[in-house]
């Protein structure tokens, strides 16, 4: 089981109804790799920091199983900037800033090390860099997965739909798919975009849980309705990384084995939004993982007698 995650790291300011952050750590391939590595070991990270970046955030990883080997650090630059403010209802946020910094000419390098990967996550980054990822490698992977925003669909949009032909799995909110597609129906999206190249589609959908579709087959999973949700920021990260994260460490990627793999992602989503950044995440262990996923499961058991 051999899994690489490519994305940001970077720092986030983070405002919500409940507070400001101030400047923390955040970026797609942080909260992949803080995720997946609750299922598999090791994570081989793609991605870029500056000079900025804290050394104890980098030991933190490694320690967790996090090869870092494939993340350059660009001295005398800055890391990637991202600031965002959260409405009332936390499903909705602006992005407030977005400073690429290391990020504007970032080409990633996949280490010798890392070829031979079964699984690959393309965290949330321009498109044109998935792909060269992608690219770069010498065998291709059982089972590609990509994330992306409306962000790279306003700017990069042609690159977007080169990269897309390439993968087996996408993930993207309810409004990303309806941008994407240009259909509001999501079912009507999701045949849109299946056209475009991934098989799978998953639409997030906040706190209203995750649908997954592939072929006729559509598969929903709810959101644990939580007391507090204090910064969703990183939720659809960790979701994905826990959705990545079960299939590589159960080498299963069949329909069956994905509904697994959303009930795991919405699982360690809920724990990420109950604080700022990745603090929560540093928190949990197998235990309170495996609680949380028996809740899923109660919340959606039921007996029903058909009425024929
Ligand atoms: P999520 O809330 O799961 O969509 O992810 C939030 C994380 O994505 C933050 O920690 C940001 O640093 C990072 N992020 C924000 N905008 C971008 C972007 N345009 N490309 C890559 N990562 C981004």
């Amino acid at each position: 089981m051999s899994l690489i995650v490519v994305g940001t790291m970077a720092f986030d300011a983070i405002e919500t109804p409940f507070g400001e952050s101030g400047r923390i750590v955040g970026g797609s391939a942080t909260y992949l790799a803080w995720s997946a590595s609750n299922f598999v070991k090791p994570v081989n990270q793609i991605s870029v920091i500056g000079e900025d970046f804290p050394e104890s955030e980098l030991s933190a990883l490694a320690g967790r199983g996090v090869h870092l080997e494939g993340v350059q650090r660009k001295m005398g630059q800055k890391s990637f900037f991202w600031a965002g403010r959260y409405h009332m209802d936390m499903n909705t946020r602006d992005t407030l800033d977005t400073q690429l910094n290391v990020l504007a000419d970032f080409n990633p390098v996949v280490p010798d090390s890392y070829q031979g990967s079964e699984f690959l996550m393309l965290g949330n980054l321009m498109p044109s860099l998935q792909l060269s990822v992608i690219r770069q490698l010498k065998q291709r992977p059982r089972l590609i997965v990509m994330d992306t925003m409306n962000f790279w669909m306003d700017i990069a949009m042609d690159d977007l739909l080169v990269t897309l032909r390439e993968v087996d799995v996408l993930m993207v909110n309810d409004s990303e798919a309806r941008q994407l597609s240009g259909e509001f129906s999501l079912v009507k999206a999701a045949k849109a975009i299946r056209k475009m190249g991934p098989r799978f589609l998953v639409i997030k959908k906040g706190e209203h849980g995750a649908l997954l579709f592939h072929e006729d087959q559509v598969f929903f999973a709810p959101a644990l309705p939580l007391e507090d949700v204090f910064d969703p920021t990183g939720a659809g990260d960790t979701f994905a990384g826990g959705f990545i994260g079960h299939l590589a460490a159960t080498r299963d990627i069949s329909f069956d084995n994905m509904k697994s793999a959303i009930i795991k992602g919405s699982a360690l989503a809920s724990f990420c939004v109950e604080k700022f950044g990745t603090s929560r995440m540093k928190e949990i262990s197998a235990a309170d993982i495996d609680q949380r996923i028996q809740q899923f499961v109660d919340l959606v058991n039921f007996e029903i007698t058909l009425a024929g």
